[in-house]
């Protein structure tokens, strides 16, 4: 069933020769003047257009609070009607810095134009562009600045931008340097889509995974007990997960994978032989010494499961392909400043697979990889995706092999082509060790994001000695495809809660129906209802508290339960339900059997 779409305004492209890039930039200067005549002895570092606005970082004399962002709002306003021209010059090194000789920010990014040929951000320049010092000044501001801008503060409308937010923002982005002022503000045409964007981000917040988590009890972080980063699933969390991974268990019996289990602690050897303690460890947890040995957590599952293959005997060809997957949970290193809710964790679980295969086999095993993704994805209401095809690019990074490359690429390219999908090929962004395949995602709220892969290897195999014996009686080495199919659960699990709102289909909702008892007499009768349910496969509640039928429903529907049966002596005295909806739409009285049909009906057509 398709969802409706809530997404902000398209962004243009290229962003940096758009008219919206020039009025967000000009309303950066008109903000830094406004701020500057408040604060005048206030120091301005710097203040760039980005996705959907702007900001502009100051170094002020007192914290700022929303009343001042009003004021400062109300005076851009007034900026704006005056009409003010931008007017571009050239200046010389000794104009430059006698212009903002009380500026140091400035006077800092002016001396990184000349010596490091920066641009006015002090971020490397385009290439084909040469530093210059040129500033644009309206009214009474002059900033350094390349431009470009509107030709006046007229051509912005002036209900069609928002200051939004402070925040703190080290200077240059180094923590050692001052804490700067960020005021952030976002920019559009018109009002409508400023306000189509306003609702947009209402609606995301709304969706927040984190907030909705906590709401529907799925999930908990402890920081200071367990761990940042580290996630407590609640049973109605686990009960998803354990869905999630059925799900996709099934779909890979039914296509030949099999399962194995591979443990959480290796030796450090062994990441020392894949090479991934030479490319990887930064994302590693630090070593475990224990005597003489050395282990540590596994940051993922390639080594384990080659180092299995290698332990269950020789291989012929006649063998090949050989599939195994593991739901494993995985330990990664990440930064603290950079987790965020499950979509960052450091602890995660991939849906993981290793198909050993010979070269000849990559086609057709690449084609039932992306076939599966293509099965699960669906169920999951992603039908709107795009397929970026990471290739090997100019340099000498890349394993040395023509002959490998152009027949993984050709066989990867044919595969696509079979199957119908839209792809985009992106030269140089292959790993040096092989070609790979990324699906990015869009979700309801227009964002997108990668979540399947599948990766070609041709060389961890032979770096951990992998054979199999071949027709001609010789032994070779086995091309290695890495592939998950929803990423990690934890970070897929976030992007559904927020792509459902947490209404999940029924399928996967971890309460699928509640019953909702009218007074204490109805209870038993219930309980009994859903004894009955439960036995059908059902995964049911029972809600026998004080609260009014009323309030009962109101509750389930905040939990987003699917159906909320309500009983009272009707019922009772029927033998039925009254089945209401999490939509409130009210569906009336149903027996037993009808409501499990209508489940039934309901899982299968997706809802
Ligand atoms: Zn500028
Ligand atoms: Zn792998």
């Amino acid at each position: 069933m398709p969802q409706q779409k809530i997404t902000p305004p398209p962004e243009p492209e290229p962003y940096e020769n758009s008219d919206l890039y020039r009025i967000r930039h000009s309303l950066a200067h008109i903000m830094a003047q406004a701020v500057l005549e408040k604060f005048p002895g206030a120091k301005i570092a710097i203040g760039p257009p980005i996705k959907y606005g702007f900001y502009y970082d100051f170094d002020l004399p007192r914290p700022i609070s929303e009343e001042d962002l009003e004021e400062i709002e109300a005076r851009m306003r007034e900026i704006i009607a005056g009409k003010h021209p931008f007017v571009r010059r050239v200046v010389s090194p000794e104009e430059a810095r006698e212009l903002f000789k009380d500026q140091p920010y400035k006077l800092e990014l002016i001396e990184d134009i000349l010596q490091r040929g920066t641009d006015e951000y002090g971020e490397p320049l385009p290439p084909g562009e040469k530093p210059v010092l040129t500033t644009y000044k309206h009214d009474t501001f002059e900033d350094l600045c390349r431009g470009p801008h509107v030709e006046h503060t007229g051509q912005i409308n002036p209900k069609a931008f928002k200051l939004m937010s402070i925040a703190g923002a080290y200077w240059r982005g180094d923590e050692k340097r001052p804490m700067l002022t960020r005021i952030y503000g976002t920019a559009w045409r018109t009002p409508k889509e400023l306000r189509q964007y306003l609702n947009w981000l209402e609606e995301a917040k709304k969706r927040d995974h984190r907030r909705l988590g906590r709401e529907l009890g799925l999930f908990y972080f402890a920081p200071d007990e367990v761990g940042p980063g580290i996630p407590l699933f609640a049973p109605k969390g686990e009960i998803i997960r354990h869905l999630m991974e059925s799900f996709v268990r099934e779909v890979q019996t039914k296509y030949g994978y099999q399962h194995v289990w591979t443990a959480h602690l290796v030796k450090e050897d062994l990441y020392r032989q894949s090479g991934h303690l030479d490319n990887y460890a930064e994302f590693m947890f630090p070593p475990m010494v224990d005597g003489e040995d050395v282990y540590r957590l596994k940051p993922m599952n390639c080594p384990s499961h080659m180092t299995l293959y290698k332990k269950m005997g020789k291989h012929s060809y006649k063998e090949l392909p050989l599939r195994f997957a593991e739901f494993a949970t995985l330990y990664r290193y990440e930064k603290k400043g950079e987790l965020l809710g499950l979509t960052r964790v450091r602890a995660l679980t991939q849906d993981d697979a290793h198909i050993f295969c010979t070269p000849e086999q990559i086609q057709e095993e690449f084609a039932l990889a992306l076939k599966i993704i293509q099965e699960v994805l669906g169920r999951y209401r992603f039908t709107d995706y795009r397929v970026r095809l990471s290739l090997r690019g100019e340099g000498g990074k890349y394993v040395q092999d023509e002959e490998k490359w152009e027949k993984a690429e050709a066989a990867l390219r044919a595969a696509l082509d079979a199957a119908g999908l839209e792809y985009f090929e992106a030269p140089g962004e292959a790993a040096f060790y092989g070609p790979k395949a990324d699906f990015l995602a869009t979700d309801v709220l227009g964002r997108e994001w990668q979540l399947s892969t599948i990766q070609v290897d041709f060389i961890q195999p032979a770096r951990l000695g992998l054979t199999y014996v071949g027709p001609d009686g010789q032994e070779h080495t086995p091309v290695v495809l890495h592939r998950a199919v929803t990423g990690t659960t934890e970070r897929f699990l976030g992007i559904l809660i927020e792509h459902f709102a947490g209404a999940f289909p029924v399928w996967l909702a971890p309460v699928q129906a509640v019953l909702i008892p009218i007074t204490d007499r109805h209870v038993a009768y219930a309980r009994e209802v859903a004894a009955k349910l439960r036995e059908a496969g059902l995964r049911v509640e029972v809600d026998d508290g004080s609260e009014r039928m009323q309030a009962k429903i109101r509750k389930a529907q905040l939990q987003k339960i699917p159906y909320m049966l309500v009983v009272g002596d009707k019922e009772v005295e029927q033998g039925t339900v009254a089945v209401r909806l999490r939509s409130g739409k009210n569906l009336g009285p149903m027996t037993l059997e009808a409501f499990l049909r209508k489940v039934q009906e309901d899982i299968e057509a997706g809802v």
